[in-house]
């Protein structure tokens, strides 16, 4: 099982603070059979992170559970779980394409020739995922902002017209998480955008 947690700002930061020692959390077993047992330390693999300017290869550390065996590995929230590029990486990608950005525009501009620079067709592969995702992930934020006691009609931030399109989905995913990481003090720096803090939130199968 993956944890995202905030473990610093950026890779560097999460290096300084980690790279030789493990992030002092607790776990207990969510096995019904393991009444709770905490689990033990397990050692740590190594993953490369790339950013902007440059590739880091950072610790995740991991933790099991004596009885039954279920490990915990924690990633960073900056951290795509199935991919190298950084999620500020990928955001930025992103809000690229939201202004009309061209693949290989966008793919000059969020990766530099020091770490390879990077295809235009994986950023359209993001993009289209991003696109697949919004509306399922904009449903669940705008449920979490209900519960908060934000009554006006969400819905209507959505968009203007009849046939929504998935690109209006997208903005309308970018609204509601600023609301919704406002409420919770999570509102972070424009360099650390609000995907990596929306991750440690999001149920796993919508993380961004
Ligand atoms: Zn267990």
């Amino acid at each position: 099982m993956i944890e995202i947690l905030f473990l610093g700002k950026n890779c560097s930061a999460y290096c300084k603070r980690y790279g030789e020692k493990r992030p002092d959390l607790q776990f207990a077993c969510e096995n019904s059979g393991c009444n709770c047992r905490v689990l033990h330390e397990h050692g740590c693999f190594w993953r490369i992170a790339v950013t902007k300017h440059r590739q880091y290869e950072l610790p995740i550390y991991r933790w099991r559970c004596p009885i039954c065996g279920r490990t915990v590995s924690v990633l960073p929230d900056f951290l795509a779980p199935w991919g190298h590029f950084v999620i500020p990486v990928r955001e930025a990608a992103m809000k690229r394409r939201q202004l009309g950005q061209s693949f290989r525009k966008i793919a000059r501009g969020v990766a530099s020739a020091a770490i390879g620079g990077i295809h235009p067709k994986t950023v359209k592969r993001w993009w289209t995922r991003h696109l697949a995702k919004a509306g399922g992930t904009a449903l669940w934020v705008a449920a979490e902002l209900i519960r908060f006691g934000v009554d006006e009609d969400l819905l209507r931030s959505h968009f203007r017209g009849v046939n929504p399109s998935p690109e209006d989905t997208v903005r309308w995913l970018d609204v509601l998480l600023q609301r919704y990481l406002r409420l919770l003090g999570l509102d972070p720096s424009p360099l650390r955008g609000r995907f990596s803090s929306s991750n440690t939130l999001l149920p796993v199968h919508l993380r961004i």
